[in-house]
């Protein structure tokens, strides 16, 4: 019989001894498909290509996986390497198998060089998201393991690269996927290419001392069995020297030869439930001397990847340390098969449901079990349904860029260098000219095409955009790069925001409105509040709000302030007539005009001395002009007017004069003291005023008044004077005579 196809009949009795129901024709068929597609192909080696699709699927039945995943292994190279489609091999073999074997395709197309820590977790999250059904790592790794056993055939370079991607990508997902059989194997064969001499040293001495091995695993692995049986416990033992890579790392790390490696060989002690697990630790810590601090409990505490099992090191009478992992046979195939144990073939279940619900089912009861950190971040890096928010790319250098989900190449731009992103005039996914908004999707390689004369991003795409660096970096730009036109735009949209208000620039630049709107929008100036409008810091309707508010409040202010005044006012009687103003302001010798009567005789009532600010009212004496009162003076009142006068009293108001200074009087209420006189004498020369006259009365209850006529430029020198002869020891009132 051909040999293959004797192989191939091996592989189908393999798989039928775990899956009696296989559909035969469905398996045979998928192998003569691949055979005939890769018939032109040898492999390395000089064998048909056939060969390395049988062994992939030999390992994956090793597995015990379910007939998709094994139809997928046979098939896994035919898209890559011949003209097989996912349409044909749907037609043929179901969506299914054609998407694991798409999915397994895309994975050997990922181009990997070898990078820093980050970037090698990247890739690997990189692979499960692209996996998207898990059988796909399980067959790619699978693959990997053919392919690193055969590795021989390949040139030195091609031998160094896989393995280092083997060593540094598929054998830790194998290992968080708890496959740890395949892992050592697959670290094992790396190892054996990157450090050949390291390899064969330990190799070499770990054969030339194997009969002595031999012995020692055989000698304790009776004890053992005796002792157990003894006991009654039903187990099998096994003992084994610990794989190559894991005595290469012990080495190197704690730089110790091979004789010094503290455990050199594992004991394996498998029974049927957990209880015994634990009697059995009770025997072997009898039989030897358990090592401190040595003992695990995986049991009470799996690991992250759902290992589980009892450690221990113990030492015999011989004095070597070895450990011993004591578990149940569900156990010991979840760590030998890790998950692919859970996507096993089983009896009864339609392959649909293998992969879906399963699939949930199996990463829920994770969780539920393993609440640590540790479990929460493997499973975030397991399965693709918890990468929804993320997705992974690669520069044309192979870094792999990690971007929120539904990125586009503005975010990759963004990502490598805000320079890039703004000098971004195109880019290219998988060498293809894309439009910006393109999301871009797992395992891209994405180019970003610069120019240094680009004019820098559009407003346009802070919204295409979907990362939040690619938005603070765009929005930056505006704010630096684009100072006049943010300033323009921003003026634009701020002053039809302000019209859509009803409000007009004018209320806004007032002198006394102005510095508190700014600070109510907290911007130094008009430009800057217009700056931010433009570059999108600030929306033009937020900005128009505070502004209104802020003229609101203001507006409030001015009204209590004058009503107040009003309050102050109505206290002296303000005469309705009093309306001191006069259009068009004219010079008068006397300061003041008089409505309706040009170049009259003008004199300052004696009784109230008005001066310049004051407000004031006319009366139209007999012969001697108009006579000018202020319009709190008792004799201006208008219930002091006589009704047949009514016609003499006019409005009159002040102007600008050639006449620097006038005369009025105040009256001093104080405390009678010694020096209270020179006091005031002393105030009125420092406030610099023309003293007319100065007398200074004391009064029989204690008191002094002093009168003083004085010479002011207005009433706000007055205002000056009085508050400062306010402020001398003694005084408690100074006001203006009037009447
Ligand atoms: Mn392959």
């Amino acid at each position: 019989m051909d040999p293959i196809l004797e192989r191939y009949q091996a592989l189908e009795d393999k798989i039928k001894a775990y899956n009696p129901t296989l559909d035969t024709k469905r398996l045979f068929d998928a192998f003569t498909y691949a055979d005939n597609a890769h018939s032109s192909q040898l492999r390395k080696d000089g064998s048909p290509y056939i060969t390395h699709p049988l062994a992939v699927a030999e390992i994956v039945a090793d597995l015990e996986l379910d007939t998709d995943s094994i139809i997928a292994s046979m098939l896994h190279d035919t898209i890559e390497d011949t003209g097989a489609t996912h349409e044909e091999i749907a037609k043929l073999f179901g969506h299914t198998v054609a998407d694991l074997v798409e999915g397994v395709t895309k994975l050997t197309r990922v181009q990997y060089t070898s990078k820093e820590e980050e970037q090698m977790e990247n890739l690997r999250k990189m692979l499960m998201a692209m996996a998207k059904d898990i059988r796909v790592i399980l067959i790619k790794i699978c693959d990997r393991l053919h392919n690193m056993r055969t590795m021989e055939y390949q040139s030195p370079r091609k031998q160094k690269e896989k393995a280092l991607e083997t060593m540094e990508i598929y054998a830790p997902i194998a290992h968080r996927l708890g496959m740890q059989k395949i892992k050592w194997e697959l670290e094992d064969t790396s190892l054996k290419y990157l450090d050949p001499i390291g390899y064969q040293e330990i190799a070499d001495e770990l054969s030339a001392r194997s009969s002595a091995h031999e012995e020692f695993l055989a000698a304790i692995q009776k004890k053992i069995t005796d002792r157990l049986d003894e006991e009654g416990i039903k187990c099998t033992v096994y003992g084994r020297v610990k794989h190559i890579y894991s005595i290469y790392r012990k080495m190197y790390a704690q730089n110790k030869t091979l004789d010094e490696i503290f455990d050199l060989y594992a004991f394996r002690v498998i029974v049927d439930d957990i209880p015994e697990c634990y009697n059995v630790l009770g025997c072997i810590h009898d039989l030897f001397k358990p090592v401190l601090g040595r003992f695990k409990d995986y049991i009470g505490t799996p690991k992250p990847n759902m290992y589980q099992s009892l450690h221990t090191t113990v030492i015999g009478r011989e004095g070597i340390p070895f450990e011993v992992q004591i578990r149940t046979w569900e156990m010991h195939h979840t760590a030998e098969y890790g998950i692919a144990a859970h996507w096993k073939y089983k009896q009864g279940m339609a392959n649909a449901q293998l992969g879906t619900e399963e699939n949930f089912e199996w990463v829920r009861k994770l969780l539920e079990n393993q609440q640590d950190a540790d479990a929460e971040e493997f499973v975030r890096t397991l399965k693709v349904d918890m990468f929804a928010d993320e997705v992974f790319v690669f520069t044309p250098r192979g870094d792999v860029i990690n971007l929120p989900a539904a990125s586009t190449p503005i975010d990759f731009a963004y990502n490598i260098h805000s320079a890039v992103g703004n000098h971004m005039t195109g880019a290219k996914v998988n060498g293809r000219m894309v439009p910006f908004e393109t999301t871009l999707k797992n395992g891209d390689i994405v180019e970003v095409i610069t120019s240094k004369s680009a004019h820098g991003p559009s407003r346009d795409w802070m919204n295409i955009c979907k990362s939040n660096e690619a938005r603070n970096k765009i929005r930056q730009w505006f704010k630096k790069e684009r100072r006049e036109e943010n300033i323009a735009t921003g003026r634009a949209s701020f002053e039809s925001e302000l019209k859509r208000q009803s409000l007009t620039m004018a209320q806004i630049t007032a002198e006394d409105a102005l510095p508190s709107i700014l600070k109510k929008v907290r911007m130094n100036s008009l430009d800057e509040l217009y700056a931010a409008i433009g570059y999108g810091g600030m929306t033009a309707a937020k900005a128009v709000v505070r502004v209104k508010d802020e003229l609101l409040r203001l507006g409030r202010v001015k009204e209590e302030k004058a009503a107040a005044e009003r309050a102050l006012q109505s206290e002296v009687v303000f005469p309705a007539t009093s309306l001191p103003v006069d259009k068009s302001p004219r010079k008068s010798e006397s300061g003041i005009v008089v409505e309706g009567l040009d170049n009259c005789l003008v004199k300052f009532a004696k009784c109230c001395t008005p001066v310049p600010g004051d407000p004031v009212v006319g009366f139209i004496t007999r012969g001697f002009g108009v006579s000018v009162h202020r319009c709190d003076c008792p004799n201006a009142a208008p219930e002091k007017r006589r009704p047949e006068e009514a016609g003499r009293w006019v409005n009159v108001a002040w102007v600008g004069s050639e006449q620097s200074s006038y005369q009025t009087s105040l009256e001093i209420s104080a405390k009678d003291r010694d020096g209270l006189a020179m006091d005031v004498t002393m105030a009125l020369s420092t406030v610099k005023v023309k003293v007319d006259s100065f007398a200074a009365k004391a009064m029989p209850d204690g008191y002094a008044s002093v009168s003083i006529v004085l010479q002011v430029r207005d009433r706000d020198e007055l205002t000056n004077v009085i508050n400062k002869l306010g402020q001398i020891s003694g005084v408690y009132q100074v006001k203006r005579a009037a009447g």
